[in-house]
């Protein structure tokens, strides 16, 4: 243990119990019969939990290939196919509850492989290194402030430090009451920070949340901050598969799923829930039906707001799940990601991912041939190298192929080598599909358990009364809302963890 987690330890920076889990039967003791909707962490995470404890469970998942938003799918090259994915992620450490559903395919995680560093690129600024903090409060935030390029000893001093102090107060209900009301950037703007720093060390956080700053509740980022940077002892240190997500987690997934007595069905959209004498029953787009007594709808917002839009039932039996549906099923902006194949490669000290600020498009840059086998393989027989790009908040309606010029071409600024490089293949996708977190959101969030008996919803815009955010939150929600099943049908539930539940100077 690393020394400043074991003085993070003393003043409650680790892993906390939310749920114990427990209380029931290993398996149900009668029959149940599940139907989750949405086939990416927050659908997987509730199928395997229920499947494990003998409830029937059926996945119905839209996509030929599941993973949602982690999804991955062969791509057709001109020279042989490749996996490709939706996108690079990064596995933190402080994910307790979705690395114990990965746990499940791989005791040891040992496909997962840290990354070393995390820099911030700028034009303009000197590089950002999140990687080399230590990794627990309030050492990690001691040495930002005494080592960062973005920060001098003047600009702390100018800082407003009563305005800062909401970073480390953060509370559950205090931080919401208080700033959802206001956005990230009014928050930023109090800071009174110089522009260098707000760009190097905060703007890149929203824009990891698939939302701009002046868009987003202030509340929101507070709430990151903590989970990400100031209220766990893993710090912002993180891993990634060394296989593409399909091989590494889909497929083994679904064969857990399946070994348990669940069914896993991809291609296969639902279009309607129905009330039937099972308690529901989930229609789907190639005509068959599926009664449940509990139903768990995983699926992003906007596929959340279609589906229970489609089914009048719920006017009835879900009145505020379908109030809180137009704001709730209204994505972020959308998001862009362009996979490169290349010949020639960037210079070798640079690193596999690095966040980009302040850039028009540009926002993350992976190596993928120094990151996954095939990518590997691929560079090594061909000389050349796999680029991924991201933009993760983009100007609405620019197509795809127009994103990955722009981001190329913003890669240039950063790194001139990349000017040498000649594309052979790009796929380029433009999608909108991440929650909002739009200032004054967070009163109308629907949580896990709805307003009808029986039915959950499971996904990283959920609402969760304890830190989580993106692929943890999806697979927290995802475990919650089994246990809600497991309780009521006798099963024993899961645990649920996750890290300080308040910050390091809130009241209790
Ligand atoms: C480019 C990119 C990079 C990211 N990087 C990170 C990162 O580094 N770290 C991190 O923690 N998170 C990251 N995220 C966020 C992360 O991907 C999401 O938080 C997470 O995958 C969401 O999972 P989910 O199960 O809640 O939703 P989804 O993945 O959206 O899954 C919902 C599923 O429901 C299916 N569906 C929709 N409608 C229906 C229907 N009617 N019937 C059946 N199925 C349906 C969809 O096809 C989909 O498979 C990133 C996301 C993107 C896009």
């Amino acid at each position: 243990m690393a020394l400043s987690q074991v003085a993070g330890r003393l003043i409650g920076v680790r892993q906390h119990v939310v749920d114990p889990g427990g209380g029931g039967a290993h398996r149900v003791p009668h029959p149940v019969e599940a139907v989750v909707v949405g086939g990416g962490i927050a659908g997987m995470s509730a199928a395997v939990v229920l499947a494990e404890r003998g409830v029937r469970v059926t996945v119905l998942e839209a996509a030929p290939t599941l993973g949602g938003r982690l999804g991955a799918w062969p791509q057709e090259l001109a020279d042989g196919v490749q996996a490709n994915e939706h996108g690079f992620h990064a596995f933190f450490r402080q994910y307790y509850n979705w690395r114990s559903i990965l746990r499940r395919v791989d005791p040891e995680l040992r496909f997962l492989r840290p990354v070393p560093g995390y820099p911030i690129l700028s034009a303009d600024w000197p590089t950002e290194e999140f990687g080399r903090l230590p990794p627990a409060p309030p050492a990690n935030l001691l040495a930002l402030l005494l080592r960062s390029p973005s920060l001098r000893l003047a600009d702390l001093r100018a800082m407003d430090r009563d305005a800062a102090l909401p970073l480390l107060t953060y509370d559950p209900v205090r931080t919401y009451a208080e700033f959802d009301g206001a956005t990230a950037d009014e928050l930023l703007d109090s800071l009174r920070l110089p522009d260098r720093a707000r760009a190097m060390l905060f703007e890149v956080f929203s824009h990891s949340f698939f939302n701009h700053e002046a868009e987003m509740s202030a509340a929101e980022m507070i709430a990151q901050f903590h989970f990400y940077l100031l209220g766990n002892p893993e710090g912002l240190a993180f891993d990634c598969p060394d296989e593409d997500y399909g091989t590494a987690i889909w497929q083994p997934l679904a064969g857990h799923v399946e070994r348990h007595g669940g069914r896993v069905r991809t291609g296969v959209a639902a279009t309607r829930l129905d009330r039937s004498p099972a308690g529901w029953r989930v229609s789907a787009a190639d005509g068959s039906a599926y009664p449940a007594g509990h139903v768990v709808l995983a699926v992003d917002p906007p596929a959340l707001a279609a589906l229970v839009t489609a089914s009048p039932v719920l006017a009835g039996a879900a009145p505020e799940l379908v109030a809180a549906m137009p704001a709730f099923g209204t994505p972020g902006p959308p998001y862009a990601v362009a996979r490169y194949w290349c010949d020639g490669d960037v210079d070798a000290g640079r690193a596999v991912f690095s966040g980009v600020s302040r850039q028009p498009t540009l926002d993350s840059v992976t190596l993928y041939h120094r990151l996954e086998n095939e990518s590997r393989r691929w560079a090594e027989r061909t000389g050349g190298s796999v680029l991924e790009l991201h933009a993760y908040a983009c100007e609405p309606g620019v197509p795809a192929e127009e994103l990955a010029e722009r981001m190329r071409a913003e890669l240039v600024a950063l790194w001139p080598e990349a000017a040498r490089l000649r594309v052979r293949e790009l796929r380029a996708r433009v999608e909108a599909q991440a929650p909002a977190f739009t200032p004054g959101g967070h009163a109308g969030r629907p949580g896990v358990r709805t307003d009808a008996d029986g039915l959950y919803l499971a996904g990283d815009g959920i609402r969760t009364d304890f830190p989580s955010a993106l692929m943890e939150r999806s697979a927290a929600t995802g475990i919650v809302a089994a246990n809600h099943i497991l309780r009521a049908e006798g099963g024993a539930a899961e645990p649920v963890r996750s890290i300080r539940p308040r910050g390091l100077l809130a009241r209790r």
